[in-house]
């Protein structure tokens, strides 16, 4: 959008830069295509876009595809949005209100912005929060931030949210851009950041809850030493086992420390593959076609023959009626990296039921909850050959979740979840979708009374 274009459009709407928005336009041509071109919009696909304001970006993303979703808080500039790009969604209010999980049910998508500089590393925390729904991101950010989030161990700009958004995203400065490139000139320097998904094998995995409550406290006051902050006893061996100085401070301690520290503190191996394999030679009792104990075999060869077997699924909701979807590991034997119940497992050889789910819900969630049956399913292809029974359970978390079994996990509403097996059953593992179906049929996917 060329600057007398910009001016023309403000005194049409009858209205100057709002400071407080942290509005700030960009008017070179050259820049904001590229922007875009970065952003890597699929022709035909949908992309989402905050804080357009009048349009700089959106013009040349609508040119590759149509369907994008803008997020835009000024009252003025909603309407005319909606105006000139009425391909688009508009989704007028502020950004922070959006809620990332209403996006799962498009697919991964690109999120791309000029970001409006008061509110852009919340924006940041929240578009790449774990599970994310951004394909990759390309942020316009104040050029410190672009730093800080970039930084490497042992700066002033390394911290927690270099590492905290690092353990998921690779950031990378493409460019840096000069104030006089936007109107009004803003007082600081501004930089376009690329965030790409991390490469699952450059990082182990850990469990991310505990990884944030680690790196938030280690960086809450930089200058003291770690062995004060964490307030782990094994500080001394866990440093020993790291390689770095028992002395050490947040800032010495690389992402890859900071993940084998939270592996180190949570007794997990840093290594997951090789627990998450380590399963074939559990026992299962197999049973006939009317659930009753024939036999039993290791897991193994009841998969592999499709023999009959049992197994628990449970629906954990919070107070709000949201249930907990857990992602399945990269390393599952089946429907790796699709979502799962809050929790499932097999019956083993000689247990029933009731016994399994508690043990499941501690074993997969690191909690313990009163269980209430609430549905069952005959075993068919689908269900991977188990006979099922379904629990509910509530709880608020956070919950510990092994790396091996579960990459991450995340509370959804019931419409959310519904919304994205109508569009996408294919990032579902099949024994949900059934266990989901059976409580949607027996109107048990609201919250409890
Ligand atoms: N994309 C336009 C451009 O490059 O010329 C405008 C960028 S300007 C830096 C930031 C935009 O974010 C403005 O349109 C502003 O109204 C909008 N904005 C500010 N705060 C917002 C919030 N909390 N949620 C959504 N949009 C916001």
């Amino acid at each position: 959008m060329k600057l007398s274009t910009i001016s023309a459009t403000l005194a049409e709407l009858g209205t100057k830069p709002t400071q407080s928005l942290g509005q700030n336009f960009l008017h070179d041509q050259n820049i904001a295509r590229w922007i875009v071109e970065q952003a890597g919009i699929t022709p035909g696909k949908p992309w989402v876009e905050i804080g357009p304001g009048l349009g700089a970006l959106t013009e040349f993303a609508t040119e590759i595809s149509p369907r994008g979703i803008l997020l835009e808080k000024d009252d003025r500039f909603a309407p005319w949005l909606r105006k000139h790009f009425p391909s688009t969604e508009i989704v007028h209010g502020d950004a922070l209100d959006f809620d990332p999980r209403d996006l799962f049910w498009r697919g991964p998508l690109p999120v791309f912005g000029n970001l409006p500089y008061y509110v852009s590393s919340q924006l940041l925390f929240q578009f790449t929060a774990e599970p994310s729904p951004a394909s990759r991101m390309v942020f316009t950010l104040q050029r410190e931030l672009a730093e800080r989030l970039c930084a490497k161990p042992d700066t002033g700009e390394y911290g927690a949210l270099t590492v905290l958004i690092g353990r998921r995203w690779n950031a990378r400065i493409l460019k840096h851009l000069p104030p006089q490139i936007f109107t009004p000139v803003p007082k600081v320097g501004s930089s376009v950041v690329l965030l790409t998904p991390r490469d699952d094998d450059l990082l182990p995995e850990c469990d991310g809850a505990l990884f944030r409550k680690l790196v938030k406290r280690g960086f809450s006051q930089r200058r003291k030493q770690l062995q004060k902050m964490l307030e782990l006893e094994r500080w001394p061996e866990f440093s020993t086992k790291l390689g770095v100085p028992s002395t050490a401070r947040a800032e010495d301690l690389s992402l890859a420390h900071w993940v084998t520290l939270t592996n180190l503190a949570s007794g997990a191996p840093n290594d997951h593959s090789a627990g998450a394999q380590d399963v074939n030679g559990e026992m299962f009792d197999v049973v006939d076609e009317h659930n009753r104990v024939i036999d039993q075999k290791p897991r193994g060869v009841v998969h592999r023959e499709k023999l009959l077997h049992r197994a628990i699924h449970i629906f954990v909701f919070n107070k709000r009626g949201e249930l907990f979807l857990q992602r399945r590991s990269r390393w599952k034997d089946a429907h790796p990296r699709r979502w799962d119940s809050s929790a499932a497992g097999h019956v083993n050889a000689g247990d029933d039921y009731d016994t399994t789910a508690p043990r499941e819900l501690t074993e997969e969630l690191g909690v313990s909850a009163p269980l209430e049956l609430a549905g069952e399913l005959a075993a068919c292809r689908n269900t991977g050959w188990e006979f099922v029974k379904i629990y509910r359970a509530q709880h608020e978390g956070p919950f510990r979740l092994p790396p091996s079994e579960i990459e991450c996990g995340a509370f959804f509403f019931p419409e959310q979840i519904r919304r994205w097996m109508d569009e996408r059953p294919e990032d579902f593992a099949n024994g949900f979708i059934e266990c989901w179906r059976t409580l949607n049929a027996a109107g048990r996917l609201a919250p409890q009374t």
